[in-house]
């Protein structure tokens, strides 16, 4: 390496750049940093499989034509892509016992996802890639072209973090860590300068394991290691606008707002992943285990004080008092009853349907 006038490493090597970003990545928090080659994803035909079927639901966006034809060829998001690079961040495991000290219920409660008990990594993750950016410019000493994402960009990320050695695609169609499991939030920097790609991970580690299938309380994990978004929990109490259908309702079981049992189950979560993930996603008070009554009363300006910069925020206050009333009647306590009463009052269709449905278990006539 030589270090050139103001101090610039103009003269690093690919391999030397590559070190240097990922020794970054790891000090602004991403535990897992490897990169990728821009090639044509090569899981690209399931995906067009699973959008033919309609699996991705009331999800639209993911099959408008502009964004399926970037997904098959990253040099359509950035032409001069030459390397990407991918980053894993941890969030708290679903587990982690200090989310139950800041438990607010006294009586029944619901669950919330962990990747959801702190910040939205939407609001917290840019600010890191961007550093990320700024820190390779200042070692090349020039401007590089760049596009990142997280979660919310045209592109296979699950495949890329796997092509870029950061683990495998389980069958529970989250990528798992053979070393930390699978409490991950993935990010991707798209580069116009070439960095030496990481061994793929091509090893599946899941084997004859099926528990995450069995876990499922929908049955929407499919063979071919896709979901079928719409019986997914997650997709029907956070993405989802309308009624939870009648069906599955029961299923929803406590889950307020999205699910974590398909990976709660997996040896490698239980065996390997931490308790705690990233500061940033440190579990708010209350917002784990949250009281069913209490939630159920919130008004529109303490829903939105509670979730302020919260991933909690997307499902909106009529989304998520859906889900809470829907939760109250799976757990048929009637000590909620007066709660529902109120919530059957409610401004919103949304939230007094399902109030009504809770209502006829709690109140059995
Ligand atoms: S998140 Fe829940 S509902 Fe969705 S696949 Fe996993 S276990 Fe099933
Ligand atoms: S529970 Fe078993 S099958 Fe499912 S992702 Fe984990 S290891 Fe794979």
């Amino acid at each position: 390496m030589m270090v050139g006038e103001g101090g610039q490493h103009a003269l690093m090597q690919p391999a030397e750049l590559a070190h240097a970003l990922k020794q970054e990545a790891r000090r602004l928090g991403f535990t897992l940093a490897g990169i990728a080659c821009p090639v044509p994803p090569t899981h690209l035909d399931v995906y067009l499989a699973w959008l033919k079927a309609g699996r991705q639901a009331g999800m639209g966006y993911l099959a408008e034509p502009r964004a399926v034809e970037r997904r098959s060829d990253p040099h359509l998001i950035l032409p001069e892509c030459q390397s990407i690079l991918v980053l894993g961040v941890p969030y708290y495991n679903p587990n982690y016992a200090g989310a139950h000290d800041l438990q607010s219920a006294h009586g029944p409660h619901g669950r919330v996802a962990a990747y959801a008990w702190g910040e939205d990594y939407h609001l917290v993750l840019p600010q890191r890639l961007e550093a990320l950016v700024r820190f390779l410019e200042r070692l090349t000493g020039s401007p590089v072209p760049n596009r990142w994402y997280t979660d919310t960009g045209p592109i296979l990320e699950r495949e890329l973090a796997m092509q870029a050695g950061l683990g495998w695609i389980g069958k529970n169609t989250c990528l798992i860590n053979p070393r930390h499991g699978s409490y991950f939030l993935l990010s991707e920097i798209l580069l116009g300068i070439p960095l030496p790609p990481d061994p793929p991970q091509v090893t599946d580690q899941c084997g004859s394991c099926t528990r995450c299938i069995q876990a499922c309380p929908t049955g929407c994990i499919r063979q071919d290691r896709t979901l079928n978004a719409s019986r997914c929990i997650s997709y029907l109490t956070i993405e989802n606008k309308a009624e939870i259908p009648l069906d599955l309702r029961a299923s929803v079981g406590d889950w307020v707002f999205g699910c974590d049992l398909c990976q709660m189950v997996c040896p490698w979560n239980k065996h390997f992943a931490h308790d705690e993930g990233d500061p940033m996603f440190a579990p708010r008070p209350g917002v784990a285990f949250p009281d069913l009554a209490t939630e159920l009363m919130l008004t529109p300006q303490e829903f939105n004080s509670k979730f302020k910069d919260s991933p909690v925020k997307r499902a909106k206050r009529r989304g998520y008092l859906r889900n809470t009333a829907t939760v109250a009647g799976n757990s048929a306590d009637q000590r909620l009853t007066h709660v529902l009463e109120h919530s059957g009052q409610d401004d919103e269709p949304l939230v007094r349907e399902a109030a009504g449905w809770a209502m006829a278990r709690v109140k059995p006539s």
